[in-house]
């Protein structure tokens, strides 16, 4: 009898000791991706990993807008000529982007696609473009020349030369999907880290709670500021990565669909919210929107908040934030 009691005690805290954070780094949707999920042993870890990895190559099989079998790609092929029917997630997910898009006055526009013929951000660009192709192209960009049809989940870009893309939203969505997956089959804390935009749930095996690293615009090799950070999600879009610079102008990643411009300004957008989706696009919008309208649009919305980094190397954060600088 009392052996029996005296092992049940040491099972229990065997099991307890051994939840320990177990970490993949790999590239998915062309990006690098951290998955870190609490478990009891490696194998159990490896096969959540494992889980997590199918989901976000399955997404990816359906937003990619470089894949030719995508639907996405589909729908980009079409444009102009007929709509074309799809998945109901790809559906929901063109849907509740149109809605951001309204949201943020047009500063979010996954039709700005259109100008990533003209604005290329891998090195490859010489010169500005000219501001007659600029015209031109803008022209095409336009979320309310999406026409979604509930009948039979169908997707139709008006005009022909439109063109939809997930850049600023889609690694937001597939960090929100692997971690909802991984969550339905128990595992009990991590963080789905998609190049910076960070989905977390549970805590750490110590009790406490996850922390995120903000990447620093100005050097990226080091932190800017480590956050505590409960059930949520925090995305940084930075233009430290993708830029092109010319005469002394440093132009983001981030195109301006009403100007077809990459805007400029802003160098580093974080923002807090309950899904990585909604942070992903919000963070994009704000570099578009800029410092005083950015910010004017987060404080209306409830539960999200921001921090911005301008070229000057100043920093502005949401009403609720405070930021003790020592
Ligand atoms: P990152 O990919 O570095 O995390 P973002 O989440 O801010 O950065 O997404 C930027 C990407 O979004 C661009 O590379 C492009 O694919 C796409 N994009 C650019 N401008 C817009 C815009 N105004 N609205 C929606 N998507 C955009
Ligand atoms: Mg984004």
């Amino acid at each position: 009898m009392k052996t029996s009691f005296f092992i049940g005690i040491l099972l229990i805290s065997l099991s307890i000791s051994a939840q320990e954070t177990h970490k993949r780094v790999l590239k998915l949707m062309g990006s690098r991706f951290e998955i870190t999920v609490v478990a009891q042993d490696s194998l159990k870890a490896e096969a959540d990993i494992d889980l997590a990895v199918a989901e976000i190559t399955r997404i990816e099989k359906l937003i990619s807008s470089w894949d030719p079998n995508s639907q996405t790609s589909a729908i980009n092929r079409n444009a102009g000529i007929k709509p074309v029917p799809v998945a109901q997630e790809l559906y929901d997910l063109i849907k509740r982007a149109k809605v951001i898009s309204e949201l943020t006055d047009g500063a979010f526009d996954i039709s700005y696609a259109s100008m990533d013929a003209l604005w290329k951000f891998d090195g490859s660009m010489t010169k500005m473009p000219d501001s007659t192709s600029v015209k031109t192209s803008v022209k095409k960009v336009g979320y309310r020349n999406i026409i979604l049809d509930p009948s039979d989940h169908s997707v139709f870009l008006k005009l022909p030369g439109m063109k939809i893309g997930f850049g600023a939203i889609g690694k937001g969505y597939a960090a929100d999907k692997a971690k909802a997956l991984l969550m339905e089959n128990e595992v009990s804390a991590g963080i789905i880290n998609a190049s910076g935009d960070m989905s977390t749930w549970g805590k750490q095996p110590d009790g406490s709670t996850w922390k995120v690293a903000i990447t620093n615009p100005m050097n990226k090799n080091n932190a800017f500021a480590l956050l505590p950070i409960e059930e949520g999600a925090v995305v940084t879009s930075g233009n430290y990565e993708k830029f092109v610079t010319f005469n002394g102008t440093r132009y983001s990643h981030i195109i301006d669909p009403r100007t077809g411009y990459p805007s400029s300004g802003i160098i580093s957008a974080t923002v807090f919210a309950p899904k990585a989706e909604l942070a992903d696009a919000l963070a994009t919008s704000v570099f578009v929107m800029g410092k005083e309208a950015g910010l004017d649009r987060i404080n209306q919305l409830p539960n999200i908040e921001c921090i911005l980094i301008d070229d000057q190397g100043n920093i502005s954060t949401s009403k609720n934030i405070k930021i003790e600088t020592k």
